[in-house]
């Protein structure tokens, strides 16, 4: 873990340096607060260990800045080095945002302690901080194939559609459904059927544009957000889709599964404002047309 150690004294810096690699820190140096502040930008360490009195900005004003840019995400843990060691003066460097204070001369086991401290507290909010982001991405992807779920792929719809509207840009919609995939669950099996949701969303990822959002939207059913698509390359797409999709059958454990889909194509109104639900209803009717008409096929509805 890399510790900053800010002080205009050479010798406090040298010997707290040499303490703090023998117990196994990599250290960084500032001679001033200024120095300080731009070390702390460029390379972010997080356990600072700050002197009270340092030209250009001192200790205190350091801890204010730093605690000025909020975001619980990158916390500073801040220890005050200071000779200043009236009630008064500790009250005031907590106050400025100092997690923990020594006062100069100090022992070299109180600040490995200390520093223990702030490495624990450090340590703890990363944790934190990665299962709130693991929860995070649980709550907007599905769990079978990774794709955006139901509420994300719509706000993702949304999002989309408005930046096409102030961009005056095409936006295509797809539903997609699988086939009789009833039938593949009553033939094959639900385990079987989960491989080919697994398998189908990996080959329809592959068909689209890294910029393309594609999430689950039902049971056998799949929302495709292709911005920037226009109704002629979109035919291309959907082609695409439908050909790998049916290309090669699924194969699991023993079973050799055929699948194909049928797709629902719906287009925003280039030089105008769409309703989410409008388009969507279109791409849904669209693609019950398409099962209507024989399924593993794309068909089109206007707005
Ligand atoms: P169609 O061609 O008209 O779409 O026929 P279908 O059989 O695909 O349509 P239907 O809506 O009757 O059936 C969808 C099936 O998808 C029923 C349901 O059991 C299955 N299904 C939905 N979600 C999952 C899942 O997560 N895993 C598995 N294995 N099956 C699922
Ligand atoms: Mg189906
Ligand atoms: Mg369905």
């Amino acid at each position: 873990m890399k510790v900053l150690i800010a002080d205009d004294d050479r010798i406090t810096r040298m010997l707290v340096k040499s303490y703090l690699n023998k117990w196994g820190y990599q250290s960084l140096e500032a001679e001033d607060g200024e120095q300080a502040w731009q070390i702390l930008q460029d390379e972010s360490p997080h356990l600072v260990v700050v002197d009270w009195m340092m030209p250009k900005m001192d200790g205190p004003d350091l801890c204010r800045r730093l605690r000025a840019l909020g975001g619980a995400d990158c916390y500073y843990y801040i220890i005050l080095l200071t000779s200043r060691d009236s009630k008064e003066d500790i009250i005031n460097g907590l106050n400025a945002g100092a997690d923990d204070y020594i006062t100069k001369p100090f022992m070299p086991q109180e600040l490995e302690m200390r520093l223990r401290v702030g490495k624990r507290i450090l340590e703890l909010q990363q944790s934190l901080q990665e299962s709130l982001e693991a929860q995070r991405y649980q709550a907007q992807h599905d769990a079978l194939t990774g794709f955006l779920n139901h509420v994300e792929i719509l706000k993702t719809l949304e999002q989309e559609l408005s930046r096409a509207e102030r961009q005056q840009r095409n936006l295509t919609l797809m539903m997609g459904d699988l086939d009789h995939f009833k039938k593949v669950n009553d033939t094959f099996g639900h385990l079987a059927g989960d491989a080919v949701l697994v398998e189908v969303a990996r080959r329809i990822r592959n068909d689209l544009r890294i910029y393309d959002a594609v999430g689950r939207y039902g049971g056998e059913e799949f929302l495709m957000v292709l911005p920037g698509c226009t109704p002629e390359e979109a035919e291309l797409v959907a082609d695409r889709i439908l050909n790998s999709i049916s290309s090669q059958p699924v194969l699991f454990r023993d079973s050799v599964i055929p699948v194909t889909i049928s797709l629902g194509l719906a287009f925003n109104k280039v030089n105008g404002h769409t309703d989410l639900n409008e388009i969507v209803q279109a791409a849904d009717t669209a693609m019950y047309l398409a099962k209507q008409n024989g399924r593993n096929r794309y068909e089109i509805m206007g707005l």
